[in-house]
């Protein structure tokens, strides 16, 4: 069989799996070499007219199906829960030299407040305070990013604070997109953990690491997004709002939509 009739023959096995998928059929197996259908919910009958022989599934009805149709289909991208904590994760970044923005750090400034947290911030990366403190929003917007979290009733020690890139960047320019995939997977290590309900994203650069979108904050500010099954809700960075206060007025706003969102999942728990 030629290279192109393989293709086909695959594209065309493809769309008739996709095809069963559809009609209900969960899982097949091969019986003697032959196809046959399992559990099938819906009732519809796919079994091959000639000799029909239904083998039980030797895996469940979900695995099979997973196993069968995993690779085919879309499958929802759901955060996998993690029984990591965070001393592993911080012990494993260790005395990081992955990527050039240890050489300009004073200290490693990992995320931090509450591990149950259901409400998460994410910024970019410390400022001078933070590096010198080793602790993550503590200076001049970190202190307005405390007022926010006041205003919408939580403390700050209830919440989950971090950012996505954990040294210094020199001059406090945003990491670059090296930077900051040498650093984010510890973060997201940290979100599987927590499993928050709403994380806030300040800015463009924890948005566009948190997101795949191409769209600049100011488009996608209060409107909720979505990391693996966690809502996300895009607002300015406090830096920002020290520069432009006008920009407050909005920043309230999305915060009163993640206020208003935790108050009806509470309410519903
Ligand atoms: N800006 C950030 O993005 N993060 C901090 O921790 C401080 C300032």
């Amino acid at each position: 069989m030629s290279p192109s009739d393989f293709r086909d023959l695959l594209d065309e096995t493809k769309k008739q799996l996709l095809h069963l998928q559809a009609l209900g059929v969960d899982g097949i197996h091969l019986t003697n070499g032959s196809p046959v259908a399992s559990t099938h919910p819906t009732g519809v009958s796919t079994v091959p007219a000639s000799k029909p022989e239904v083998s039980k599934p030797k895996a469940t009805p979900k695995k099979a199906a997973s196993a069968l149709f995993g690779d085919l289909g879309p499958t929802p991208d759901k955060l996998q829960a993690s029984t990591e904590t965070f001393e592993q994760i911080h012990g494993e970044i260790g005395d990081c030299t992955r990527c050039p923005l240890h050489s300009g750090r004073t200290t490693v400034v990992h995320t931090e407040g509450n591990r149950k947290a259901r409400l998460m911030f994410v910024g970019e990366a410390p400022g001078a305070d933070e590096d010198i403190q080793s602790r993550p929003f503590v200076g001049r917007a970190g202190q307005l990013l405390t007022k926010i979290i006041e205003a919408i009733g939580l403390k700050r020690e209830e919440v989950l604070i971090g950012n996505v890139n954990r040294c210094r960047p020199p001059g406090n320019r945003p990491p670059t997109p090296e930077e900051a995939s040498m650093c984010k997977p510890f973060l997201l290590r940290e979100i599987a953990v927590v499993q928050p309900e709403v994380i806030v994203v300040l800015g463009n650069t924890a948005m566009k690491n948190l997101l795949d979108t191409r769209e600049g904050i100011t488009r996608l500010r209060g409107k909720f997004q979505d990391y693996k099954g966690i809502k996300v809700m895009p607002t300015f960075h406090p830096a920002y709002l020290l520069r432009d206060p006008s920009k407050k007025r909005e920043t309230w706003e999305d915060l009163k939509m993640v206020r208003d969102y935790l108050d009806s999942t509470a309410k519903s728990k």
